[in-house]
């Protein structure tokens, strides 16, 4: 699929030129990565930073997360929304890591073969394969491509992937199809495209750096906000 390898190179490049190239992270902590994003499930950027900080806040560590009160937990991470849901899964996948390797430090998964990692994590409750992509992303610096809600609703309408296709479905398309050294720049610069300009309900196709190389700009340009 070399045609879509290059249109990824392209949309980078158009994405750089417009959002500038992102700077890598230094230093995260896997682990804080890993609850941050399970925090950010169904939920927007905001409710997850107030989680997690007000996590933090009453649990210094993740050892005190895990052996607190599920409904301490519960509270704590109420912002981010479906709290029931993701308190005890968290507690369950800190008490999972610390059986299963006797730490909680798990820096050393950027080790490991990333398929290991992915095939290793996804098997707990709450992690998928975009939430321990992010954790390769972002703590590991590896070349993965995570697909997230908003490169979902991007690729469906530049026509990379069909209206039917799965989140969990267009991240072994897509990754398969982003050259490993453009991916970090073109996700981030994608989730940027995203919140500013490929709206959920209204993109600003009028506005879109890329529309050309877009199904449904190319479709809808001319007429200002379609939808
Ligand atoms: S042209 Fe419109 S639909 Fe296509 S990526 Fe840009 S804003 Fe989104």
């Amino acid at each position: 699929m070399k045609d879509r390898r290059l249109l990824f190179a392209e949309l980078s490049k158009r994405l750089k030129d417009y959002f500038g190239e992102p700077e890598r992270p230094d230093g995260l902590n896997p682990l804080d990565v890993l609850i941050e994003t399970i925090l950010s499930q169904n939920t927007n950027d905001r409710n997850r930073d107030i989680a997690f900080k007000q996590l933090k806040q009453h649990f210094p560590t993740w050892e005190e997360t895990e052996k607190a009160p599920a409904e301490s937990v519960e509270e704590a991470i109420r912002p981010a929304g479906l709290a029931r849901q993701k308190a005890p899964r968290i507690q369950h996948i800190i008490k999972w890591i610390e059986n299963e390797y006797g730490t909680l430090d798990i820096g050393f998964i950027c080790d490991w073969d990333i398929d290991e990692v992915i095939q290793t994590f996804t098997q707990l409750k709450g992690i998928g394969i975009k939430t321990i992509s992010v954790v390769l992303m972002f703590a590991c610096g590896k070349n993965v491509f995570p697909v997230d809600t908003h490169i979902h609703r991007i690729s469906k309408r530049l026509g990379l992937i069909s209206e039917k296709t799965s989140a969990e479905k267009a991240h072994s398309i897509l990754g398969d199809w982003v050259p490993p050294e453009e991916a970090y720049s073109v996700h981030i610069n994608l989730l940027r495209l995203g919140r500013t300009i490929c709206l959920a309900r209204k993109p600003k196709c009028d506005k879109c750096p890329v529309w050309d190389l877009c199904d449904y700009g190319r479709q809808h340009k001319d007429q200002g906000n379609p939808r």
